[in-house]
C-alpha cells in the first residue's frame, strides 16, 4: 500500500489580508513566500506562511475571505492548527503573545510536550507546541524574521478535527492513506507517522452540529506525497474506498487531489514538488503578486480589487 508521508500544507480562513500578514509574519515571524490568488476566486490572495525555504510541511496558507461569517464549530472540521516550536521556547513565546496582546488559553501539556493554545485575530485555534518532530522535518531559518533563528516557528504539527464517528475515520487514515494510530489522550485519538512530521487528532463531537467553514476556520489539510506517480497510486486507493478524488490540478508549486474523509473534512495530497521557488528568485519569495499562466491576462483587473499588502518591517530581535 502507498502511504502519505505527514503534513504538507494546511489552509485556513481568514479575515482581512493584512491583518493576517501582520499576525503571521509579524506576530509568529514566518516568512511569507508566495502571494498569489484563490485560483477559483481570483479576487481573493492566498497567502502562504512558512519556513524561509517553503520545505513541505511548515506551510500554513490562507484565503483571507473577510466578508464570510464566522464558522459553525462542530464535527466534519478541523478545528486547530498546531506548530511547531523549538524545545524551550515556551517561556519566549508567553513574553512575545503577551507583548501583542495576544489571546491566550496558556500553557498545557499534551501528549508530552508543552503547549500554549491561542486565537489568532480571526478566531483560528492555533496551538505553539514545544519540540515534537525536530528531527522528522526539514526547516531553513528565515532571516527576515522578527523572531531570532532559535525560537521561529519550525512548521507544521498538526490539527485537531471533530467526528461524529471517529472510527469510520481512523480507519481511513490506517488503511487507506497509511497513518499511525500513536494513542489516546483526554479524549483525543492521535494518528501520526514515524518518519515525518503531522498529526492528526480525533475527537468525538456525536451530539455536535455539522460544521461549517468560516472566517477563522481551517478549510483543508494537505498531505504530503513524493511525486505525481504516488499522488495517483493514493488517488487509487482513496476511490477505492468509496470517496470522491478530483482529477489532479497542477497548482505549480505542487500538484494537488482533493477529496473528503468520510467524517466530511477537506482533505488533499499534494507533491513535495516542485516547490516555492519554481517562479521566483528564492531571495525574494513572497514579494511580488505570483498569478498562474490564464490570469495574467487579466492582471491589472485583479491588482485593482485586491488591497496592497505590507510586510512588517523588521524589527529586533
Ligand atoms: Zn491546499
Amino acid at each position: 500500500m502507498h502511504g502519505v508521508h505527514g503534513l504538507h500544507h494546511i489552509t485556513a480562513i481568514s479575515g482581512p489580508a493584512q491583518e493576517n500578514v501582520d499576525f503571521y509574519a509579524g506576530v509568529l515571524g514566518m516568512r511569507l513566500v508566495k502571494k498569489s490568488v484563490n485560483q477559483d476566486d481570483p479576487g481573493t490572495y492566498h497567502l502562504f506562511y512558512a519556513d524561509a525555504e517553503g520545505h513541505p510541511g511548515t506551510d500554513l496558507t490562507f484565503f483571507p475571505w473577510k466578508q464570510m461569517a464566522p464558522p459553525r464549530i462542530g464535527h466534519g472540521l478541523a478545528t486547530e492548527v498546531a506548530l511547531e516550536i523549538p524545545p524551550g521556547s515556551i517561556d519566549y513565546w508567553g513574553t512575545r503573545l503577551q507583548k501583542y496582546a495576544v489571546r491566550v488559553e496558556g500553557v498545557e501539556t499534551r501528549f508530552g510536550n508543552r503547549t500554549i493554545a491561542l486565537t489568532d485575530p480571526h478566531g483560528l485555534r492555533v496551538a505553539l507546541v514545544e519540540g515534537a518532530d525536530g528531527s522528522r522535518r526539514a526547516f531553513a531559518p528565515w532571516n527576515g524574521s522578527p523572531v531570532p533563528p532559535e525560537r521561529q516557528v519550525r512548521g507544521l504539527h498538526g490539527a485537531q478535527v471533530w467526528e461524529r464517528d471517529p472510527e469510520v475515520t481512523a480507519a481511513f487514515l490506517t488503511g487507506v492513506l497509511g497513518f499511525v494510530r500513536f494513542g489516546e489522550e483526554n479524549g483525543w485519538t492521535r494518528f501520526g507517522f514515524p518518519d515525518s512530521a503531522g498529526v492528526v487528532d480525533l475527537r468525538e463531537a456525536k451530539d455536535a452540529r455539522r460544521g461549517a467553514w468560516g472566517v477563522g476556520s481551517v478549510h483543508h489539510l494537505a498531505w504530503r506525497v513524493a511525486d505525481a506517480g504516488e499522488q495517483l497510486a493514493v488517488r487509487e486507493q482513496i476511490e477505492q474506498a468509496g470517496a470522491n478524488a478530483t482529477p489532479v490540478i497542477d497548482r505549480f508549486w505542487f500538484k494537488s487531489v482533493y477529496f473528503k474523509e468520510p467524517g466530511g473534512v477537506l482533505f488533499e495530497i499534494a507533491t513535495d514538488g516542485p516547490g516555492f521557488a519554481v517562479d521566483e528568485d528564492p531571495a525574494h519569495l513572497g514579494e511580488a503578486l505570483v498569478l498562474p499562466p490564464w490570469l495574467e491576462t487579466a492582471r491589472d483587473r485583479i491588482e485593482a480589487v485586491l488591497p496592497p499588502l505590507t510586510l512588517p518591517a523588521l524589527t529586533s530581535h
